[in-house]
């Protein structure tokens, strides 16, 4: 009988990092191409790719699946910064954030830098690599409702399959009405938390996932 595999070595051995990897950055591709062409079509500008004010956007309260934060994890496990004091800092934060109304949260991300850089570009979530906004930077830090951006449909159906993909290679069963799902420092944790177990299965599955009518409300409060 061959050893259980941990889920380090199991994402590792069947390259489904790499796998993953791809798959998103094929998907940010295509967001790049979708706001372009819109901004074309009605002569708009790209603002985000010349913008230099305070990064509003990684203010935000941001939502992902958990391949997104599996892939993260890997990013920082392969770089060396997966430390006790990093893990701490994520807990913190995810409970600071599940304890905050969405509507309220306005903290910069934990992954920006001093310089207002993503340490994890290029693996970033795909709500962070789908936006694009047609309008001042001065309005995302007003948290205006003036706000004009992309609308990625097809990019976040595909973000979608691909989560069902990925339940698929890791033999990760749904729980009946509940989506791998959550906020970004919880999914990176969780993802780090079950790297080196072997029945990371099971500790995943026992997560209290919300339902589709939960993240249905939470998004909702959020508008
Ligand atoms: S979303 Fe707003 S704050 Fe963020 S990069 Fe774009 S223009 Fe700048
Ligand atoms: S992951 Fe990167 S792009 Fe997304 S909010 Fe954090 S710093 Fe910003």
């Amino acid at each position: 009988m061959s050893a259980q595999r941990t889920l380090g070595e199991f994402v590792t051995d069947e390259k489904i990092v790499e796998w993953l990897a791809a798959q998103i950055a094929d998907n940010h591709r295509d967001a790049t191409h979708g706001a372009t062409a819109v901004a074309k079509r009605h002569h708009l500008p790209m603002v985000c790719s010349t913008c230099t004010a305070t990064k509003a956007c990684c203010s935000s309260y941001v939502l992902v699946r958990l391949y997104e934060g599996l892939v993260i994890a890997a990013e920082l496990v392969r770089s060396g910064r997966d430390t006790p004091a990093l893990r701490e800092m994520l807990r913190a934060r995810a409970e600071l954030m599940e304890s905050t109304p969405v509507a309220d949260w306005f903290t910069p991300c934990l992954f920006l830098d001093e310089a207002e850089r993503c340490t994890v570009y290029a693996v970033r979530p795909t709500t962070c690599a789908q936006l694009f906004v047609y309008t001042p930077p001065d309005l995302c830090n007003a948290r205006s409702n003036e706000i004009k951006s992309y609308t990625p449909r097809e990019e976040v159906a595909a973000a979608n399959a691909l989560e069902e993909a990925f339940r698929e290679r890791l033999s990760l069963r749904k729980k009946v009405g509940r989506r791998y799902f959550g906020i970004l420092p919880r999914m990176v944790l969780v993802s780090l938390e079950a790297w080196d177990l072997t029945d990371f299965r099971d500790y995943l599955r026992q997560l209290p996932w919300r339902t589709d009518e939960e993240w249905a409300a939470a998004v909702a409060a959020r508008a």
